[in-house]
């Protein structure tokens, strides 16, 4: 039998993060480019104006790139189990017998759903930082202005000029907290984001696929992990709780031992558990 091919989302991943960072980019051209010895209200406004349409057009073309993404990853997951299965030799041969039947069609919805409020949520965050720290830098400006001629001498407000910018530099590249407290670059974070919810797809679409052929089973896939996924690896588990058997329903596992963020592991289906 052969196997079929093991995912890498590198190529999409690196789109989707290659979107954000030039978003980033734009954005921190945007913030150099304005003149702090001369910061009016005007200028404040039209500088947040341009980076909400930046940020805009980011969402435009994230949300597109994270639907061809995760219907990929959907397909690679039917693929996967028509070959484990046997059913197919070939990934094109494969390819042929791929229908997104009701249950696929509502994984892609929702997982794309799911993967844009994500990605809608950094750009929200990043828009949030880039805006609060306009309006502290602004003030700081007003109140060194307000001091000029008395104490604040041309080192003094090139000081604060300096920091200021490292500021709204720091508010763009720092812009995620998650729910652990981490702080995050947006595009380290949509990088671990959009890879994990790919192969999260592809898991659910290998199980959606076995399950409508009847079959229950599947094995993780072993590539010598030594994180806590190793101890899974080749290890028969059930693809439904219904299933009779003493194996681990699949989505049972605790998260921080296998399908962790960016985990590589897979299941490939199989029609007889005492045959692993
Ligand atoms: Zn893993």
């Amino acid at each position: 039998m052969t196997q079929p091919p093991k995912p890498n989302y590198d190529y999409e991943v690196n789109r989707l993060v290659g979107a954000y960072e030039k978003a980033i980019e734009e954005i921190l051209r945007e913030l150099n480019r304005l003149d702090l010895n001369n910061f009016s209200r005007a200028n404040q406004l039209a500088t947040l104006k341009s980076i909400g349409e930046i940020l805009n057009e980011l969402n435009v073309e994230a949300g597109e790139l994270a639907r061809a993404s995760i219907e990929k990853a959907v397909k690679d997951g039917i693929i996967s189990a028509i070959m484990s299965l046997g059913i197919a030799e070939t990934v094109q041969a494969a390819e042929t017998l791929v229908k997104f039947n009701r249950i696929n069609k509502e994984l892609v919805a929702a997982a794309v759903a799911d993967t844009q409020s994500d990605l809608l949520a950094v750009t929200r965050n990043v828009d949030n930082k880039v805006r609060a720290t306009v309006r502290r830098v602004s003030a700081e400006v007003l109140r060194s202005n307000l001091t000029k001629g008395v104490n604040a001498t041309q080192s003094l407000r090139r000081d604060i000029t300096a920091e200021l910018r490292k500021q709204l530099g720091e508010s763009v590249n720092t812009g995620i907290i998650d729910a652990a407290g981490r702080r995050w670059r947006p595009s380290k974070y949509v990088n671990v984001l959009v890879r994990t919810k790919m192969m999260e797809a592809h898991k659910e679409s290998t199980i959606n696929e076995a399950l409508s052929r009847d079959v229950m089973y599947g094995v993780i896939s072993r590539h010598g992990a030594k994180d806590a996924c190793g101890k899974w690896e080749g290890k028969v588990v059930k693809l439904t709780p219904d299933a009779p058997g003493n194996y681990v329903y699949i989505n049972d596992i605790p998260r921080n031992e296998l399908f962790h963020p960016c985990c590589r592991h897979t299941v490939s289906p199989i029609r007889n558990p005492e045959r692993a």
